[in-house]
């Protein structure tokens, strides 16, 4: 991978030593973020290349290291593929990351999806909660500074960051934060600890817009948002706004089951997504967070 590239020109010549050049660039749509384009070089391949502002950069470098570290458990094993990265860097006032394209397709079946994120979360597997670097949840960031308790991870960098930058722009009031420390101190009682005391590598931010069919119908995970947890939180996710085939759930509980009980935690683990999407759209996804926050304090 080619970190701090000058230039898409430089990074497209030292990934190919100058034997193969820029042919075409269309933009795509669909990011909820980036500019998205698909890259055709001289011998007709394709390449993608997510764009933005210069100074989120960091963004990109972040996604490249997340990226990596799932593809590091795809490779040899049932995991989701992810696209490999190949460059990220400035070019002029845009920031850039160039990857692997993934040639859109069908996906064949959602129980093998469901199977292969089961084996994501099997062999990506750490003593602690976290991730050694920072990243982003959407344009907010997300702290990952490792912590050994899953439940004091979960309600502190995750439940309490959401929930003090909420209410340093102003949502709520103080009755609220009652409520919210009672749920907090809740936690151990309400969630799973981590599966034989080890965290799982999530994707972090599995929405239905983070995974593509390619043209053999296998499932990729794209944008991630990365850290180790309890693979509940992923699996939550993706019943959160929909977006995920028939057979997906039944395919992971198939591969690894999860404890009795899952939907009635569910809205716990996506109350963090929730107050991010308070904290990035607005006062609608406050009321659903508060909605949440009572029911479980
Ligand atoms: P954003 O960060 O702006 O949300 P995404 O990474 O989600 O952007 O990508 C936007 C869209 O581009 C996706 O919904 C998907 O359709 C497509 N896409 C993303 N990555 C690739 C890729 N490597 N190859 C082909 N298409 C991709």
């Amino acid at each position: 991978m080619i970190e701090h590239a000058a230039s898409l020109e430089d990074a497209i010549e030292r990934l190919y030593d100058g034997r193969l050049g820029l042919r075409d660039r269309r933009s795509v749509g669909g990011g909820d973020i980036n500019i998205a384009s698909v890259l055709t070089l001289d011998d007709g391949s394709h390449l993608f290349l997510k764009e933005n502002r210069d100074d989120l950069m960091p963004m990109f470098a972040a996604e490249a290291v997340g990226l990596t570290a799932l593809a590091d458990i795809a490779d040899g094993s049932k995991a989701p593929p992810v696209p490999q990265v190949y460059a990220w860097g400035i070019d002029g006032r845009r920031s850039f990351l160039l990857m692997e394209m993934i040639s859109p397709g069908r996906l064949k079946s959602g129980s093998e999806f469901g199977r292969a994120l089961a084996n994501l979360h099997r062999e990506g597997r750490s003593d602690d909660c976290g991730f050694p670097s920072d990243n982003w949840i959407g344009l907010n960031s997300q702290p990952n500074q490792r912590m050994s308790s899953w439940h004091d991870y979960f309600a502190e960098r995750r439940l309490g960051y959401q929930w003090r930058m909420a209410r340093t722009k102003g949502f709520g009031q103080s009755s609220d934060d009652d409520a919210m420390e009672s749920l907090l101190n809740r936690l151990p009682g309400l969630l799973p600890d981590i599966d034989g005391g080890r965290a799982s590598l999530l994707h972090g931010d599995l929405w239905g817009g983070n995974w593509m069919a390619d043209s053999t119908g296998r499932a990729w995970l794209i944008d991630p948002a990365v850290y180790y947890g309890h693979r509940e939180a992923d699996l939550a996710m993706t019943e959160l706004f929909g977006g995920f085939p028939a057979g997906f759930r039944q395919g992971y509980m198939d591969e690894w089951p999860i404890e009795p009980g899952f939907t009635e935690r569910r809205d716990l683990y996506n109350l963090y997504h929730i107050l991010n999407h308070a904290n990035l759209f607005g006062s609608s996804y406050w009321n659903s967070a508060v909605g949440i926050v009572r029911r479980y304090a």
